[in-house]
């Protein structure tokens, strides 16, 4: 038999993620893993610990082991096969929160997220404006899939997910919007092998590449989006930090106003954002 203390330090570079694992497997808090260290554990939950560190060292992401993220102060529920939530993503959400209060008073408009993942756009917006209808689209059955989980969790109605490869999800439907908005796959196919390890071997491939200069999703969506968005709807993107430029040309050149950039907390360029003409 082995302890609670003996797993925790068998993994000493990595305490934190096993501290939160050992606690995901034992349904305890932080607390008890500290107080109670001499209690013994089965053969079961020491096996799957052992199994999930050595994942952890090979830099499996800890949020596809743990099946959560928090995002918006929302805990979204998280599987392989989506994009972890990132906190720069939050800026983009914040915008978008703050844009539909200033401008629809929060109220009656249709909002569209291209490319959903784990659903943490589309469900923020969803959650914090009660009075806007979102609709999420994603080629991908998983993205699908977690989104709808998250959806339930969040006890939310005004959120509808559609499958299909960017608008063509929308076929049949005759709908406009107020605000599309997306966060694409944006890393120069060469660069992908330059990311951390975690982003690069263990996250879906195709939330990651943005074909030979990290732009084809701008090109596509910008182009496209004419067509689904109202007069003086908002057009707006997460981006790298070295695209501001680039992104904000793709919605000059396809006609769209005030086209502006966001940074980050780091100062970098972060979201690009324009008004249909
Ligand atoms: N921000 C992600 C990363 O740095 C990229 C996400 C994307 O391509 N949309 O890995």
């Amino acid at each position: 038999m082995v302890t609670i203390d003996e797993l925790r330090r068998k993994y000493r570079d990595f305490s934190l993620e096993g501290v939160l694992i050992l606690c995901k497997l034992l349904n305890v808090d932080k607390s008890y893993i500290y107080t109670y260290g001499e209690k013994q554990v089965s053969k079961e939950i020491k096996d799957k610990f052992i199994y999930f560190m050595e994942n952890i060292i090979k830099g499996y992401p800890i949020q596809y082991i743990l099946k959560e993220r928090e995002f918006m102060g929302l805990e979204f529920y998280l599987e392989d096969g989506v994009l972890v939530p990132r906190p720069d993503t939050e800026i983009l959400v914040e915008y978008v929160i703050d844009y539909i209060n200033k401008r629809y008073n929060g109220k009656n408009i249709d909002v569209l997220d291209i490319g959903i993942g784990s659903g943490a756009i589309s469900l923020s917006i969803a959650n914090y404006c009660k009075d806007v209808e979102v609709y999420g689209i994603d080629i991908e059955d998983v993205p699908i899939k977690v989104a709808n989980i998250n959806k339930e969790k969040f006890n939310l109605t005004n959120v509808n997910f559609f499958k299909g490869d960017l608008f063509k999800a929308l076929d049949g439907l005759d709908l406009k919007f107020h605000i599309i908005m997306s966060n694409p796959p944006y890393i120069a196919s060469e660069k992908i092998k330059d990311l951390d390890i975690k982003v690069k071997n263990f996250e879906p491939r195709i939330a990651l590449d943005g074909g030979m200069d990290g732009l084809n999703f701008y090109r596509w969506i910008t182009a496209e989006s004419k067509k689904y968005l109202m007069d003086n709807g908002l057009l707006i993107y997460e981006i790298g930090f070295d695209q501001g430029k680039s992104v904000s040309d793709i919605l000059i050149k396809e006609g769209f106003s005030n086209v502006s950039i966001l940074k980050d907390l780091q100062g970098l360029d972060r979201v690009v954002y324009g008004t249909k003409r």
